[in-house]
């Protein structure tokens, strides 16, 4: 991670009392980060003890307290928001070398022209990935995403552009988790190789046992008759007007719709709202990866069209634009 650039615009904007959000995974490292802004900057931190998923998490009462807030761990996102001019994004790079991972990840591939995708935290090795693969005498095709992302190859796990930006038949995603790679199989539809650079590990998604889940959370739903339509005001998670039409498709078929406004989506608001099910339109994340959590089926907002009977086909991933 590289403090320089935050410190510089810290001294530059004399700014009295700095901000920090960190992520959950590197939050141990809070203690140092504040300390070496307080010596090197002499403004006051304020550490976010709220957890931080993404980017889009900016923390609104933590920029209304501070002439400056250093976002660290994500890529830059939420240009335009009214109080981004106060966020400093230092991104976070993990160190772990990519070249065993794609050298096997290599062996898995079955056509020589992949789409090539990644996490920021490995977004910096891609120039190195090409070129294992090109070594092996595969075309590797990288694109740019949407305005969520900030580097050719980057996806995200609420965006896929990147991914869904070329025509290519097979895609290798390199980093780590299962998440990612899941999502870039369940937004193309296509052949996915994962290689987790950090365990040199690699594996081709199956992406069956979380579609037997979702629909599986679908059918589950069908009986629920108040539904909660959940509305993050986090400024990169909030989509209203989605969330409004879930509502009004909701009640249209004889469901009892709530719009709820809420910061972080927790069991407890579920179970206290006696709700049957619910709609999230915050991150998709909460229904996909953490539904297990949760008390009554979590849908996104396309599994609830499909819920509706409004859509048919191929299950269609949620995603943020
Ligand atoms: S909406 Fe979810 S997946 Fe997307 S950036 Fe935010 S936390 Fe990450």
């Amino acid at each position: 991670m590289d403090l320089d650039r935050a410190l510089d615009l810290i001294k530059k904007s004399r700014a009295k009392i700095v901000g920090v959000q960190i992520p959950e995974g590197l939050k141990r490292m809070a203690t140092a980060v504040a300390k070496e802004i307080e010596v090197k900057t002499d403004a006051e931190v304020i550490v976010s003890g709220d957890p931080c998923y993404g980017a889009c998490d900016v923390d609104l009462d933590l920029c209304r307290a501070a002439d400056l807030v250093i976002h660290i761990g994500h890529s830059e996102m939420l240009e335009g928001d009214q109080l981004h001019d106060k966020v400093v994004y230092v991104e976070a790079r993990m160190r772990a070398d990519v070249k065993e991972a794609v050298e096997n990840a290599a062996d898995l591939l079955s056509t020589r022209r992949v789409g090539v995708v990644t996490t920021v935290q490995h977004v910096h090795r891609m120039e190195e990935i090409v070129e294992v693969l090109e070594t092996r005498g595969i075309e590797a095709v990288v694109r740019s995403g949407g305005d969520r992302t900030r580097y050719p190859g980057q996806v995200l796990g609420c965006n896929y552009e990147a991914a869904r930006n070329m025509d290519v038949e097979e895609y290798l995603f390199v980093g780590t988790g299962q998440f990612h790679p899941l999502g870039v199989a369940l937004a193309t539809k296509k052949r996915v190789v994962a290689a987790d650079p950090v365990t040199g590990n690699v594996s081709v998604v199956d992406a069956l046992p979380m579609l037997k889940r979702r629909y599986g959370a679908i059918a589950r739903a069908g009986d629920a008759e108040r539904i909660a339509v959940l509305v993050s005001k986090k400024p990169g998670q909030k989509r209203m007007d989605l969330a409004k039409k879930m509502a009004a498709l909701g009640e249209e078929h004889g469901k009892k719709m709530v719009l709820v406004y809420l910061d972080r989506v927790e069991p407890d608001v579920l179970v206290n709202l006696g709700v049957d099910a619910a709609v999230c339109t915050a991150c998709p994340r909460i229904a996909l990866d953490d539904q297990t959590k949760y008390p009554v089926p979590i849908l996104t907002p396309p599994e609830f069209e499909v819920l509706m009977g409004e859509r048919k086909g191929d299950y269609f991933l949620d995603e943020v634009e």
